[in-house]
């Protein structure tokens, strides 16, 4: 096959903020598929925080990525090419294709994504892993119920965006924390939450005490650091802290832990990491909840596409600048 596939390669890992020099922009022809591989055009990328720490070279929850190694990804294409009987050419699929514009790879752990239900790069945000992330960690991992009080931070990104209406579906007043105030003026404006506090302006401490008079019963936290340490001492009896991620601390050398955490013993709190991909035998359970409330208008799907795979070193840093509002897409080609 004459086709060039463009691929963004990891040539050294990061000391802090990754720049361009962490990647190899690298070419090669296309792989024609074996039997049981597909050939996926890649369409849409999605662009995680997680993808930080798979450059390291430290113990995770999925291997990191080897240097010279395309850099990992989930996304959404089309197969050009299938030796695989349950795919055909021309149906959208969803894998960990990679930061490139084809993947050639078995078939096993690739999902068809029917395009009529959602355009393609809601399947990367709220009927994708940001979604599952939300709905497990605020209703298995928080066990969120009417009447808590919830509070978000990252609020107005993809996993945080979903968490905060799953929330107020379910019953909750919910609080959102999140830079600037466009941001918190989306918040409340648009995606119903009862409060969004701007992290970057105001006094958290005295905004949280204001927008929380009940104090928190379930905290569900995107960003850890200073804001994690705001939060736990307005945490309520029998309070539960969802560990979801910890942006502020991606690029640091030293992870800054929980000054505040005797807070958990006062109240007799619990504070929980998970993975979403612990979820996966009950995505569909999820996805079909979700699916309802978005048909319905009850649960807004956000994504800030962005253009051309030859810009994701820089695009990929949005995460970390707060660039983005919503799900953070790479548009490789035209759908
Ligand atoms: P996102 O929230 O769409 O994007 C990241 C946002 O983080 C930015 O827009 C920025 O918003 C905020 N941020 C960046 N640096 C920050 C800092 N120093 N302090 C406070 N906020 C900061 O990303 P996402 O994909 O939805 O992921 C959100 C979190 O969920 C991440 O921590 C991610 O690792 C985690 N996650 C966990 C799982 C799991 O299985 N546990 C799965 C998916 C994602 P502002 O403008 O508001 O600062």
């Amino acid at each position: 096959m004459d086709t060039v596939n463009h691929q963004f390669r990891l040539a050294a890992r990061p000391q802090g903020m990754p720049d361009r020099s962490n990647w190899d922009y690298a070419e090669e022809p296309v792989r024609e598929p074996a039997d049981g591989e597909l050939l996926v055009q890649v369409l849409y990328v999605s662009l995680d925080p997680a993808m930080r720490g798979w450059m390291n070279d430290s113990r995770s929850y999925i291997p990191a990525v080897g240097i010279g190694e395309v850099m990992r990804a989930i996304a959404v294409g089309r197969v050009v090419a299938s030796r695989h009987p349950d795919f055909a050419e021309g149906d959208h699929v969803t894998g960990l294709f990679g930061i490139q514009e084809y993947a050639t790879l078995p078939a096993d752990g690739i999902r068809k994504v029917d395009a009529s239900l959602a355009p393609l790069p809601v399947h990367l945000n709220t009927l994708g892993m940001p979604g599952m992330t939300a709905y497990f960690g605020l209703l298995d991992v928080g066990r969120a119920q009417p009447g808590d009080t919830v509070v978000v931070s990252g609020a107005a990104g993809a996993v945080g965006s979903a968490a905060g209406q799953i929330a107020k579906l379910k019953g909750c007043r919910v609080v959102g924390i999140a830079g600037g105030q466009d941001k918190c003026r989306l918040l409340t404006e648009e995606l119903g939450f009862d409060a969004a506090i701007d992290y970057k302006t105001e006094d958290l401490e005295a905004s949280l005490r204001e927008s929380c008079p009940d104090r928190v019963d379930v905290y569900f936290d995107n960003v850890g650091g200073e804001v994690l340490d705001a939060v736990l001492p307005r945490l309520a009896r029998g309070a539960r802290v969802v560990i979801c991620g910890a942006i502020s601390q991606y690029n640091s050398r030293e992870i800054r832990g929980p000054s505040n955490y005797l807070s958990l013993l006062v109240n007799r709190a619990s504070m929980t990491g998970f993975v979403v991909f612990d979820y996966a035998d009950r995505y569909a359970e999820a996805g079909r909840e979700m699916g309802a409330w978005m048909a319905s208008g009850q649960l807004e799907s956000r994504e800030h596409v962005v253009e051309g795979l030859e810009t994701f070193p820089e695009t990929l840093l949005e995460l970390f600048s707060g660039g983005n509002t919503g799900k953070l897409v790479l548009q490789v080609a035209r759908a």
